[in-house]
C-alpha cells in the first residue's frame, strides 16, 4: 500500500505482567512495516491501569525487545516530537479532551453506581436483548451524587475502514452503548487513551493484535467527535494460540513469557523468523529469512485471518537452522551464558564442531557438557562387558588426545571385540558420561582430559 507523508506505527503493551509472546509478534510486523516504509516506530508503554502496573514489567518489555534487536525510534526511555511516552504521564492530557467532549456534548457525566449498572444489564439479559446503557444520565441523572465517570455519547451509524489484513471493515455502531471515557478514579479507559495518542502522536497505520478489531469502531468514533484525522489504516494481526489450540494464558502456558525464549537459549533471530511465519505466508517454499529478506518479502495481503497456533517442533527446527548457520567463533560466544561454569573456553571451543549439528536450543547444550563436571556415578557391568571396556582403555591409552585418533583406536578394539558399534560403544558412554544424551562417543573422550577418561573407565571395568 502506497502511503504519503511519513509513516508512524506504534507499539502499546500494558506493563501488567511478564512481556507477552504477543507483544514480540505486534512488535515485528509494527517494525517491518516502518522499515519497509522508511517511517518511524513508536514504544508507548499503556500504563493507565494504576493497580497492575509494575516498573519491573515495564523494564521487561525494553529488555525484550533488545534482546529481539527491534528497537523504537521514540519512547520513554529515548525521548521524541509527542513526549511522553508513558501514558500514566499523560493524565492532564486525556483529562483535557474529556472536557472538550463534554462541552461540546459528546460525552456526559455518568453517576450510576456498580449496582445500578448491573441491575440494567440483568433486566437486559431477562428481557433477552443486547445489553446497552440505558442513557439514565444523560436524560435524568440522579440528584445529589458527586462520583461520577465520563461516558461518550455514541452517535450511531455505520463506523467504515480499512484493515490492511481483513479489507474493508463495517460495523453497526447502533449496537455499540454510550462507553466509559474516563473513570471515577479520573483514569482513562483504554479505549479512550489508546486513540487520543493515536491521533497526537500522528500514527499513520495501527498494527495490533485481532483482541482489539471491535475496539476500533469505538476509538475511530472518539476520534471523529474529537475531529482529529483518523490512521491512513489498521491492521488486526491473528491471534497466537497455545500448542493445543487455546487461547495464550501467561498462566498456562509457557510460550506466552517472551524472555523465556531467551532463558531457554532460542536464538533472537530464529524467534523473529518463526513469528513472521507464524501469522504470515511468504507464498513460496521459502522458510528461513532473514530479516531484511522478512523486511522486502512482508505483505498484510498474505497475513492470515485465523488464529495461529504455536509450534515448538517447527520452532526447534529453525532455532536449530540458526544454530547450524554460526560461524564455529560465534556459537561459542553464544553458548557462553548457557554452559556449565567449569567448562572453559578452550573446552566449549573444541565441542562447538559436534554440538552444531545437534543442537536445537542453546540451553541443550548443558546435557551435553555437563558430564565434563558432573562425575558420573559408576555402575555395575557384567564381566563380559567389563573386558571389552578393558580392551577400549588398551586401545586407547597410547592415542593423541584428539577426535579423529580417538574414533580410529575405537574401530580398532570394535573389530578385534566382534561385537556391534553399538553394543560396545553404550557401555563406555554409560561409564564415561552417565547419559543416554552424549555427544559422539570420540567427541566425549577427547573433551575430557585424557586421564580423567580413562580413569572412569577404569574404575568401570
Ligand atoms: N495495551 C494494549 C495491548 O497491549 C494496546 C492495544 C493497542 O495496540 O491499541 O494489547
Amino acid at each position: 500500500m502506497a502511503v504519503s507523508g511519513t509513516v508512524r506505527v506504534r507499539i502499546a503493551p500494558s506493563p501488567t505482567g511478564f512481556a507477552h509472546l504477543g507483544t514480540a509478534s505486534t512488535s515485528l510486523y509494527n517494525v517491518l512495516f516502518a522499515r519497509q516504509n522508511s517511517g518511524v516506530f513508536v514504544l508507548r508503554i499503556d500504563d493507565t491501569d494504576m493497580e497492575r502496573n509494575r516498573p519491573e514489567y515495564e523494564a521487561l518489555i525494553y529488555e525484550s525487545l533488545h534482546w529481539l534487536d527491534l528497537d523504537w525510534d521514540e519512547g520513554p526511555d529515548k525521548g521524541g516530537p509527542h513526549q511522553p511516552y508513558r501514558q500514566s504521564e499523560r493524565v492532564d492530557l486525556y483529562k483535557e479532551h474529556a472536557a472538550r467532549l463534554l462541552k461540546e456534548g459528546n460525552a456526559y457525566r455518568c453517576y450510576c453506581t456498580p449496582e445500578e449498572l448491573e441491575a440494567e444489564r440483568r433486566q437486559a439479559q431477562a428481557e433477552k436483548r443486547p445489553y446497552k446503557y440505558s442513557r439514565r444520565c444523560l436524560t435524568n441523572p440522579p440528584e445529589g451524587r458527586s462520583v461520577f465517570a465520563v461516558r461518550f455519547k455514541v452517535p450511531g451509524g455505520e463506523v467504515t475502514f480499512t484493515d490492511m489484513v481483513r479489507g474493508e471493515m463495517r460495523f453497526d455502531a447502533d449496537l455499540i452503548g454510550d462507553f466509559i471515557i474516563v473513570k471515577s478514579d479520573g483514569y482513562p479507559t483504554y479505549q479512550f487513551a489508546s486513540p487520543v495518542d493515536d491521533a497526537l502522536m500522528r500514527i499513520t497505520h495501527v498494527i495490533r493484535g485481532e483482541e482489539h478489531l471491535s475496539n476500533t469502531p469505538y476509538q475511530l468514533m472518539l476520534v471523529d467527535a474529537l475531529g482529529y484525522e483518523r490512521p491512513h489504516a489498521y491492521a488486526h494481526m491473528p491471534l497466537i494460540l497455545a500448542a493445543d489450540g487455546s487461547k495464550l494464558s501467561k498462566r498456562k502456558h509457557p510460550e506466552a513469557n517472551l524472555i523465556l525464549f531467551r532463558d531457554r537459549g532460542y536464538l533472537p533471530e530464529a524467534l523473529l523468523n518463526y513469528l513472521a511465519l507464524l501469522g504470515w505466508n511468504p507464498g513460496t517454499a521459502q522458510e528461513i529469512f532473514s530479516f531484511d529478506e522478512l523486511r522486502q518479502a512482508f505483505s498484510f495481503e498474505r497475513v492470515q485471518h485465523a488464529g495461529a497456533r504455536f509450534d515448538w517442533e517447527k520452532l526447534n527446527w529453525i532455532n536449530g537452522e540458526y544454530i547450524r548457520r554460526l560461524s564455529d567463533d560465534e556459537l561459542a560466544l553464544r553458548l557462553k551464558d548457557f554452559v556449565p561454569p567449569l567448562v572453559d573456553e578452550e573446552t566449549l571451543r573444541r565441542a562447538v564442531p559436534a554440538l552444531k549439528t545437534r543442537l536445537p536450543t542453546l540451553a541443550q547444550a548443558v546435557e551435553y557438557l555437563d558430564y565434563l563436571q558432573t562425575d558420573p556415578t559408576p555402575q555395575a557391568f557384567d564381566a563380559e562387558t567389563a573386558q571389552r571396556i578393558r580392551l577400549a582403555i588398551d586401545f586407547l591409552k597410547p592415542v593423541r588426545w584428539e577426535p579423529e585418533a580417538i574414533e580410529a583406536a575405537l574401530e580398532e578394539a570394535i573389530a578385534q571385540s566382534g561385537v556391534s558399534k553399538g553394543k560396545f560403544y553404550n557401555p563406555l558412554r554409560d561409564a564415561l558420561t552417565g547419559r543416554k544424551v552424549a555427544l559422539p562417543i570420540h567427541y566425549a573422550f577427547a573433551l575430557l582430559p585424557k586421564e580423567e577418561a580413562l580413569k572412569r573407565l577404569e574404575r568401570a571395568a
